[in-house]
């Protein structure tokens, strides 16, 4: 018998059917019958992908319309006031999307994964009442198909550490009013079977728990364990370690604990306290989070230490996490290098090894048919031509990296900036922008025919340059004193270096879910990474060329690269992004050595990168500070290095932000006034700031009133030689209508408060 265990499957659609049928509902082209008919047909076929790869625990409810933390809000009747006199379809795309009496609920990333869920909205007013539709549905829907599904829903804890109150104050102070519903829920999901496994999802047991929260672990799982013995309770966590609440569940009644062998090498202590509790383990050792091959041998070997303490009948294999943040199936990748192609293995080619593992590990080799051990061989030979690869291994990288000496650039600020701001003349409260402009139809238009093939290489530069000409015209003409080129030629902001790079891979059908509809193709770093040429140095010394003012060159950085990207697991992250800010390293020499005096280095995603724990913090801060600090140390004093940021919390990381050392550094902190901004002049922060005066995320015009008034309450944080005026993130997904009357009332605003300083 297999056993094995997947703990999710992405839900979106193997061609995005999900996305289209939705996208299609909101436009009112079509009715909401159609999207229930996709919904029941994607679940049929998810469920059958499973069940022909030999899965033997199988989820139901894991399937939703938008998100499953809202879906569980939903069960529990957390449904805010100013949504109450809604129903069905009506009152949860409100929620998700808002209307014209109420905005939407507050969406937020979960974990550490590029997936957001609604945050859910407590007060302690309110009451709360179980309504289970929507799993019982889903579970008897399944079972017409003829599969016994498991039942995955979100643990109390987790619910309640990831809501926010509305009414102030903590959430865990609704535990009381919310764990009842949770015993409800169960009593009704007993109803349904003779016997019932229930996943409950307790992601939150991964991060560094307060003691409030550790002592609601047992007392919760005793109560939800004993409201009926036909439900097997396997409670499930995953991204990270979570030893200290497995030393807690193991002393509940629960069945069976699901721990994350692949990101939380630390769970192997937990085995000794489940073989102790007799508890089964879900042991996830088949990556939910990235899009390799397992290395099946390896996994074995894994397995075998797991062994030593868990025997085989307490042990089911499973997936790390549910396999949502995996794209769907390699079936629609044509395009891409065939030996790449080999190495991966997306959400439907990981039941496949999922199954295999657990049959090979439970049953032996010889229980293997003879398509398996073929597939066995293929798994072997993909990870030993991995090990090898000329197309990943790059022994002149590698020798660099290793031979690296200069680490930072030279002089310290206080000296750079002197020269700096000798050489370059800009006044204090220097205008300029984030560095996109809008991306127009036009450019899009242009983009795509290039790619396809349909507009020669001269027509699209061509194309390209007149876009770059309106936009100097433009910043020219309203008075912005630092220019940029607007970024045309870019689609995004890291595939667009990562198509110009060695080593990355992009496909063409790997979609993951982001929020909703919406879903990211993030690229894919698979060998060692070099910059074979120049990658921005045309566009921007042509955009120079156009004007006597100063050209921002504009680039991405390492960490940020890395963390919008799959990155090959075969090597440290930070040994990565080591050879991503070499790349960065000369091409910013060569922009410079080109006469750009400006570079600006973003670094979007920095934030995003930080561990689930307190403990690994450093780690990161060490090699992202490093490596940002190494892809501009080709810089010389005169070069004004800027990056940008795109958040305005810097409370916890201002010392780390400070040993980046960039000159400049324009953050995100337009809608919280000047609050956010005090830590930088608390901490005695040296470098200049450009704290967005506006917020760019709204078709609104800002008033030039309004600019002024945010200048001033700058000014109270921080002197004006220190501040530099911008927008609070790049332009765009704006339009120009809305770009243009913005940007001249904020260099309005700044000639009014130059005129008072004076
Ligand atoms: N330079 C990029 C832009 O302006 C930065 C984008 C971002 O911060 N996300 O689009
Ligand atoms: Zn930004």
């Amino acid at each position: 018998m297999s056993k094995n265990y997947i703990i999710g499957f992405p839900r979106i659609g193997e061609q995005r059917e999900l996305k289209k049928a939705l996208e299609s509902y909101w436009a009112k082209k079509s009715d909401f019958s159609e999207v229930k008919k996709v919904a029941s047909e994607l679940k049929k076929r998810h469920w059958e992908y499973q069940k022909d790869a030999g899965i033997e625990y199988i989820s139901s409810n894991d399937f939703s319309l938008y998100d499953n933390v809202l879906d569980m809000a939903i069960t529990l009747g957390a449904i805010p006031k100013r949504f109450q006199d809604l129903k069905d379809e009506g009152l949860y795309f409100a929620m998700t999307r808002g209307n014209q009496n109420a905005v939407a609920m507050e969406m937020t990333k979960w974990f550490n994964t590029n997936y957001h869920y609604i945050v859910p909205e407590l007060s302690l007013e309110d009451s709360y009442k179980l309504n289970a539709n929507k799993i019982i549905e889903e579970y008897k829907e399944a079972k017409a198909h003829g599969i016994k599904t498991k039942i995955n829903i979100i643990g109390p804890i987790t619910f309640l550490a990831l809501s926010k109150r509305v009414d102030r104050g903590d959430t865990f102070e609704l535990y009381s009013k919310i764990l009842p519903v949770y015993e409800e829920l169960l009593r009704e999901i007993a109803e349904l079977d003779d016997e019932i496994t229930l996943q409950i999802d307790e992601p939150i047991f991964v991060k560094d728990l307060e003691p409030k929260v550790l002592s609601l672990i047992k007392p919760t799982y005793d109560k939800l364990a004993r409201v009926s013995n036909t439900i097997k309770i396997a409670v499930i966590s995953y991204f990270e370690h979570s030893c200290e609440a497995s030393k807690i569940l193991v002393n509940t009644p629960i069945w069976a604990l699901g721990l994350d062998f692949v990101h939380g090498k630390e769970n192997l202590n937990s085995l000794a306290d489940i073989a102790a509790a007799n508890k089964v383990l879900i042991a996830g050792v088949v990556d939910g989070r990235n899009i390799w091959k397992n290395d099946i041998d390896a996994t074995l070997e894994l397995l075998t230490i797991i062994e030593k303490e868990i025997s085989k009948e307490k042990l089911l294999i499973s997936s790390s996490s549910s396999l949502l943040h995996t794209p769907y199936t390699l079936k629609y990748e044509e395009k891409m290098n065939s030996e790449v192609k080999n190495w991966l293995s997306y959400a439907v080619e990981k039941l496949d090894e999922t199954a295999l593992i657990s049959k090979l590990f439970f049953n032996g080799y010889e229980a293997l048919s003879s398509k398996e051990k073929e597939q066995l061989e293929a798994n072997r030979a993909a990870n030993k031509s991995r090990k090898s690869s000329p197309l990943i291994h790059d022994l002149a990288v590698q020798k660099r990296v290793h031979n690296i000496k200069k680490l930072s650039r030279d002089g310290v600020y206080e000296e750079r900036i002197k020269i700096q701001k000798e050489l370059l003349g800009y006044k204090d409260l220097a205008t300029t922008t984030i560095g996109s402009f809008p991306q127009t139809p036009e450019v899009r238009h242009a983009r795509r025919e290039f790619k396809n093939g349909d507009l020669t290489q001269e027509a699209y530069t061509q194309e390209m340059k007149n876009y770059i000409d309106d936009c100097v015209a433009f910043q020219e003409e309203c008075g912005i004193e630092v220019l940029v080129h607007g970024e045309p030629e870019r689609n995004d902001m890291v595939e667009y270096f990562g198509e110009q790079l060695q080593g990355y891979g992009f496909s063409q059908n790997g979609w993951v879910q982001s929020y909703g509809s919406r879903c990211v193709k993030p690229p894919f770093i698979y060998g060692d990474i070099s910059r074979p040429k120049p990658m921005t140095v045309d566009w921007i010394t042509y955009a120079q060329s156009k004007t006597d003012k100063i050209m921002k060159g504009m680039l991405t950085g390492p960490v940020t690269i890395l963390n919008w990207s799959f990155v090959r697991d075969d090597m440290s992250r930070g040994d990565v992004s080591k050879q991503i800010a070499l790349a960065i390293c000369d091409e910013v020499d060569d922009l410079q050595n080109a006469g750009i005096k400006m570079i600006q280095v973003d670094e979007a995603a920095f934030k995003e990168g930080y561990p689930l724990r307190a403990a690994k913090v450093s780690a990161y801060e060490d090699f992202a500070v490093r490596d940002f600090k190494i892809s501009v140390s080709s810089a010389r004093k005169e070069t004004q290095i800027h990056t940008h940021m795109c958040y305005s919390e810097f409370n916890d990381i201002i010392a780390t932000i400070e040993a980046m050392d960039a000159d400049v550094i324009s953050i995100e902190t337009a809608r919280s006034g000047n609050e956010l901004l005090k830590i930088f002049a608390q901490v005695g922060y040296k470098q200049e700031v450009g704290p967005g005066v506006y917020d760019i995320h709204s078709p609104r015009i800002p008033s030039v009133e309004e600019i002024v008034k945010q200048i001033h309450s700058l000014l109270e944080v921080l002197p004006k030689e220190q501040l530099w005026i911008n927008p609070d993130c790049g332009l765009k997904t704006r339009k120009y209508e809305e770009v243009k009357p913005s940007l001249k009332n904020m260099v309005e605003a700044v000639k009014i408060v130059r005129k008072e300083l004076s």
